[in-house]
């Protein structure tokens, strides 16, 4: 009851199943699927699932979310978690049906992508089956690999190369509805009242129309668009990749099980270079990573890197954010033509982009170094490319600038998963939302309430599982989304907000612990040296903004957290969130 479901299970069993130091890599790591207890049940937006384990990127907790119908198909599978260990000898896929679980030879799926796989596992089980896989980048372990489930990705921390690693080239549940509720009359009713709030959120109206297209046009407003690998706020030419120009190219819109907000777009590239290529996304991440980060503004390239990663099943932002790192070092003359493979990496050369991102994928060349993230790229490069690396824990940066979203770029440093955006997301900065008070996204004093508030509202609507556009954006506001998910499964305290608000610090805090026990600390809750040493350029109201007071801004966020001044929960904080019996783990640990 204290975890609740989706990423509260996967946070318990990981951390009490998985042996402290092991490799992620191994058959000891656990892989668990999670759906939360709305999955399913028809109300809207609360159909993902969460997959977590060690992270192969980070060597941290991590915690990946995908959409589509996965989560509600487990469900009707009767399953609220799937925890996977060992390994096969061979490439296999599991299967699960009316509450059989089959290990099937998957030898013929070997080298497919995400689409023939699934089309070929729809094939063999019929119609009523949804499957999550990896793709190429999977099978080969590039650190980054991600999960697809039709085309919504568990994109981030290498959840499908895990997932690689035990051989499993993916999970087919063949299954009907519906789930089962204990009032279903006031289950109705509540979802009529989420259907109202859905029509008036307040924070972002046109997101159905849009999904995170606008985000283009908003972030380089302020300044915050990384740009060259974080040197400059704004892209110049953003207007090229503003949501309009996609919307010329949008096909059709597509949605996740049970949600009205239809924010995926599917569009085809009308001209140029990448005529006729289909892709469902990108996103504003996306956009940013194929575009600004190789200093390009060619609206096609940023579709067919999209459909690119997803086929390949590689994460988005990792591989973009790697692309750009390698850009900046061709740019200072610390990777050659030599080192490229004849690659000309120079800014605006979307083509030598996308060729690069096919060899990170295939493990070929210098994709094969920078298959690992660029935290380890940069050590095997040497001569001081650790200096371009820009991640945090390992993980790639997401697109806003933390010299331009200070509080958010706290967030970055201290998620348990490293720069995550959607953990923790600042409403408060990005899109001035007053909840639950106005920020100042300059000021490094005052905020770290703010910090810790997103995080812990953000691991409540994973219990969910929400999707965070639906969640954050109050398409669902939080005291409806615990009247149902008290109503969805008879537990009455499920229907108090401050239970569930201390319900995700709870697993805020557990993670942390979990991190702890790995030898994770306040010397890894750190911006890279640019934030801190080089001023924003370029950008607009945010031109020469930096981190001046990194150390500061964590002490803040220590003593609002409650941990002591080495960021470790104390024993009181602890025995506070019901995690007493992990006390003697974490007094072990440091
Ligand atoms: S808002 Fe978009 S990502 Fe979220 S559940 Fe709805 S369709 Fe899926």
């Amino acid at each position: 009851m204290d975890f609740i479901g989706g990423r509260g299970f996967g946070i318990k069993y990981l951390y009490d199943e998985l042996r402290p130091g092991t490799d992620p890599l191994s058959p000891d790591n656990k892989l668990i699927f999670s759906a939360g207890p709305l999955a399913g049940t028809g109300a809207l937006g609360c159909s993902r699932w969460i997959v977590t384990s060690k992270s192969p990127l980070t060597g941290t907790y991590y915690r990946s979310s995908g959409g589509a119908d996965f989560g509600a198909w487990m469900k009707f599978a009767g399953l609220d978690m799937i925890l996977v260990e060992g390994s096969s000898d061979k490439l296999a896929y599991l299967y699960i049906e009316k509450g059989r679980f089959e290990i099937k030879d998957g030898s013929d799926l070997w080298g497919k992508n995400t689409t023939e796989t699934q089309e070929k596992l729809t094939q063999v089980h019929g119609p009523h089956t949804r499957i999550a896989c990896i793709g190429p980048s999977g099978e080969k372990l590039v650190r980054y690999a991600s999960i697809l489930s039709s085309r919504r990705a568990a994109g981030r921390g290498g959840m499908g190369t895990v997932m690689g690693s035990k051989n499993l080239k993916a999970i087919v549940i063949n299954a009907n509805g519906p789930v089962k509720l204990p009032n279903p009359r006031e289950f109705k009713e509540l979802i009529q009242e989420e259907v109202a709030a859905h029509r008036d959120s307040p924070i972002s109206p046109e997101f159905p129309e849009v999904g995170t297209l606008n985000n283009v046009e908003t972030i380089n407003a302020v300044g915050g668009f990384p740009t060259r690998n974080f040197r400059e706020g704004t892209l110049k030419g953003w207007e090229s990749l503003a949501a309009r120009e996609y919307l010329k190219m949008r096909e059709r819109d597509t949605s996740c099980y049970a949600c009205m907000v239809h924010c995926g777009k599917v569009f085809t590239v009308k001209s140029g270079d990448y005529a006729g290529v289909t892709s469902e996304g990108p996103d504003y991440e996306t956009i940013n990573m194929f575009s600004a980060a190789i200093g390009s503004t060619n609206i096609g390239a940023t579709v067919a890197a999209n459909a690119l990663c997803d086929e390949l099943g590689v994460d988005t932002i990792s591989a973009g954010g790697a692309i750009g790192f390698a850009y900046e070092l061709f740019e200072k003359g610390i990777l050659t033509t030599k080192d490229t493979g004849g690659l000309e990496l120079t800014y605006g050369n979307h083509q030598a982009a996308l060729e690069l991102l096919r060899r990170i994928a295939n493990r070929e060349g210098l994709g094969e170094i920078l298959a690992e993230g660029v935290r380890r790229a940069a050590v095997r490069i040497g001569k001081d490319a650790e200096d371009y690396a820009m991640h945090v824990k390992g993980l790639e940066m997401p697109a806003y600038d933390p010299r331009c979203f200070k509080w958010h770029g706290l967030n970055y440093v201290t998620s348990n998963c490293g720069a995550n955006h959607c953990l923790g997301y600042a409403d408060q900065e990005t899109f001035n939302a007053p909840f639950p008070r106005i920020v100042d996204r300059y000021a490094e004093k005052g905020f770290a309430d703010i910090t810790k508030f997103n995080q812990d509202l953000s691991a409540m609507l994973d219990v969910g599982v929400v999707c965070v556009f639906v969640g954050q954006q109050m398409r669902l506001p939080p005291p409806l989304y615990c009247k149902m998910l008290a109503s969805a499964t008879g537990i009455p305290p499920f229907g108090i907000p401050p239970f569930l608000l201390q319900a995700g610090e709870r697993i805020f805090n557990l993670e942390r612990c979990f991190n702890i026990r790995e030898g994770f600390g306040r010397k890894d809750d750190v911006f890279p040296l640019r934030f801190t040493t080089m001023p924003l350029q370029q950008a607009g109201p945010s031109e020469g903004q930096l981190i001046k007071d990194a150390a500061g801004m964590l002490e803040q966020y220590y003593e609002v957290r409650g941990w002591d001044k080495d960021g470790i929960p104390t024993p009181r904080k602890l025995e506070e969130l019901g995690l007493k019996e992990i006390t003697e783990d974490i007094a072990q640990a440091v």
